[in-house]
């Protein structure tokens, strides 16, 4: 069985020499590491130098991760190495965060951002995973009219006749395991076709236990499977399936 985490934040986890070593031992045969910042996208290209044709990087400044940093320089940076990426992310807007619901200037600001990552990925041909908490119509208007050929729409948990437009326009979102409890993601993991749908980790967040790692998208693989009523094997060969063609991973 082959794996693939297509959203880690693996540069916040420790010791990540065996982090990918417990990866390895589960069947990952790959990892999207994602940025959120400029020390984040700093740490995360060095990280796919350590791991090459295993750590694979994408870079982007997250909706709420801005605040305090200097974002035209980060944004320079995501610029200047999105060449050596294999997508944009994490990008996207985030209305529940509470800067931006206290502020309609915040939420104005998160867009422009967003929407600024959105034309890199797009003069540089490469797909974007999006957050979109709060604001998941939002997130999906902006990526269609920048005219965005590749999106996935990371832990989608939105409403579901957003989740058919996102569908309808060709994306596809990506299962956690919060797969195993949240009602929202799982209502639209149901409703998704298993063509449409990449699985992560989201690592290092908890879901209900301690700080998660790429080795948990078994748990990811699992909840999917049951979810979609199919086998692990399948679930596991076509979600690997899709994320090598949306990564251009060969
Ligand atoms: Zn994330």
């Amino acid at each position: 069985m082959k794996l693939i985490d297509s959203h880690a934040h693996l540069s916040d986890l420790a010791e990540v020499g065996k982090v990918v070593e417990r990866a390895k031992r589960v069947g990952i045969s790959a990892i999207i590491a994602v940025g959120a910042n400029l020390r984040t996208c700093r740490s995360t290209l060095a990280l796919s130098e350590d791991f090459p044709k295993y750590v694979y990087p994408a870079l982007g400044i997250h909706p709420t991760e801005w605040y305090t940093e200097d974002v035209e320089e980060s944004l320079r940076f995501v610029e200047e190495r999105v060449g050596n990426c294999v997508a944009v992310g994490e990008i996207g807007l985030d209305y529940w965060d509470r800067e931006s619901r206290k502020s309609e200037a915040v939420q104005e600001k998160q867009r422009e951002i967003y929407v600024r990552q959105l034309r890199i990925a797009r003069e540089n041909g490469k797909p974007v995973s999006i957050h979109g908490r709060g604001a998941w119509s939002d997130a999906l208007n902006l990526a269609k009219e920048e005219d965005i050929e590749k999106a996935v729409f990371h832990w989608y948990s939105g409403p579901l006749d957003v989740l058919i437009e996102l569908l309808d326009s060709g994306y596809f979102i990506s299962a956690t395991p919060a797969a195993e409890f949240s009602r929202d993601h799982r209502a639209a993991l149901a409703k998704a076709p298993l063509e449409k749908i990449l699985i992560e980790t989201d690592s290092p967040v908890s879901y209900h236990g301690a700080p998660s790692e790429p080795a948990d998208l078994v748990r990811t693989l699992r909840a999917l499977a049951e979810l979609k009523e199919v086998s692990i094997k399948e679930a596991a060969r076509m979600t690997t399936l899709n994320s090598e063609k949306f990564f251009d991973l060969s």
